[in-house]
């Protein structure tokens, strides 16, 4: 049985953090390979490595004066290093990421320095073999991450290490020319390494015991999630509930391996486990509430829109001309509304608007700003009569006016659409009603 180990910068922030993760990688010997981040924040205000990477390579870029900077990264590292009183010096290292600066290596080489060395002390401190992912994890000539050679080429190498360190966030094409994931990428890595060694579970320690019901910053400590599936997930994080990269879904999910969320600070919490399907009961009837504010919706009339072949179709390459991607698109028989993001909306306004009369001719076509979206999703809600009944029972108690709804036709998840003034008002009630009155 093998356990693939991610750990995020904030549980490599410090000599202390460290510590912890070696306990962790200790106590289990499945803990076969760890695939650490970056060192993260140690404090709220502080700065993560990769954020002074990118500066530090900025500065090199423009020729400007970047070697203090990297003495600040280089010092970063010391204190780790020190700390856990490690006979080990990363000078010569740091003299090569100076000539390669100088050289202008690239941004992605840059950036990926920082899950590079905080491998090298990993490696180091657990007594596991290093291997740099630039050999392991490969990205195509046009930059875009391919799957099926890192897999054949990584559980190659896997086969012959019984314990390794592989760092997140990058790999390199064939040429050796370094490249990274996006921000946070160091999941996908942990992800891809589950996948090529067959793990039976990904474990992905955080600085969080795994999801909540909602979101803190609204509901006073909200309960914890236990189970959820991928799906479920994909519902509530495509609303901004991002814990986990969401790339960081597919390699494993193929595969049917389970992603357990944990807390490097409190280890023995269960946290979240995520997978692809369950007959386990889900706790509450509502799995999550995840929402946004922030949204225009776009309404269009036109008389018999629905015998119109291909108006849909018209719209919305209104909106396609204009590079700008929907939310959701409820219809009736003569209107057609279309959700987007207000900051991505605004300054095309206009010009989607003149797209959409040229294009599908429409009778009229009226505005509604500042509106939230609020995603209400659990497996539970099929088999439960009069979940929908519920929400807007409790919503009318609150006092929120529902201006859309949409069911998705899995039934997993039902949005509403409120004003963003009735956004904090309307989580808390159905938060209530199914979380607290258990109803
Ligand atoms: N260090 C990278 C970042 O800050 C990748 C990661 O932490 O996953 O985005």
């Amino acid at each position: 049985m093998i356990k693939v180990v991610k750990f995020g910068g904030s549980s490599l922030a410090s000599a202390e953090q460290f510590r912890k993760v070696k306990d962790i990688v200790n106590a289990d010997k499945k803990r076969r390979y760890v695939v650490p981040s970056a060192p993260g924040k140690r404090h709220k205000n502080d700065v993560k490595v990769t954020d002074m990477l990118y500066e530090c390579y900025a500065l090199a870029e423009a020729e400007g004066e970047f070697k203090p900077l990297l003495r600040k990264i280089r010092a970063r590292y010391n204190e780790i290093i020190n700390g856990l009183k490690l006979n080990m010096s990363l000078d010569e290292e740091f003299k090569v990421i100076e000539e390669n600066f100088i050289q202008k290596a690239g941004i992605d080489y840059a950036a990926s320095r920082g899950e590079y060395l905080n491998g090298l002390i990993m490696s180091r401190y657990t007594g596991f073999e290093f291997i740099d992912a630039a050999e392991v994890v490969r990205f195509r000539k046009d930059g875009s991450f391919d799957a099926d050679t890192t897999n054949k080429i990584l559980r190659e190498r896997l086969k012959k290490s019984q314990t390794a360190v592989i760092p997140g966030f990058y790999g390199a094409q064939e040429n050796g020319h370094v490249k990274t994931f996006s921000r946070g990428g160091s999941d996908i890595t942990g992800s891809v390494v589950a996948k090529a060694c067959k793990a039976d579970l990904y474990e992905n320690w955080t600085d969080v015991s795994g999801f909540l019901v909602a979101d803190p910053g609204i509901i006073e400590n909200p309960k914890g999630i236990k189970v959820i599936t991928y799906k479920e997930l994909r519902e509530l994080s495509y609303m901004g509930a991002a814990v986990l990269h969401e790339d960081a879904i597919f390699p494993v999910r193929r595969e049917g391996i389970p992603i357990n969320i944990k807390n490097t600070n409190e280890p023995e919490d269960p946290g979240t486990f995520i997978v692809e399907s369950t007959c386990q009961k889900p706790e509450y009837t509502i799995t999550g509430i995840a929402g946004k504010k922030g949204f225009v919706a776009v309404n269009i009339e036109k008389d018999m829109m629905n015998s119109e072949i291909g108006f849909g179709r018209k719209v919305l390459a209104a909106f396609e001309e204009n590079q700008i991607s929907f939310e959701h698109t409820p219809s009736g028989i003569d209107t057609f509304t279309v959700f987007v993001h207000q900051e991505e909306f605004e300054g095309k306004e206009q010009s989607v608007l003149s797209a959409i009369h040229r294009l599908a001719e429409p009778d009229s076509i009226d505005l509604e700003a500042d509106l939230a979206l609020i995603a209400v999703v659990g497996r539970g809600m099929k088999s439960t009569r009069g979940t929908a009944g519920r929400i807007f029972s409790a919503l009318a108690h609150a006092n929120v006016n529902v201006r859309m709804i949409d069911q998705g036709s899995s039934e997993l998840n039902v949005i509403i659409g409120v004003s963003n003034e009735d956004f904090e008002q309307a989580i808390k009630a159905i938060y209530d009603i199914f979380v607290v009155t258990r109803l």
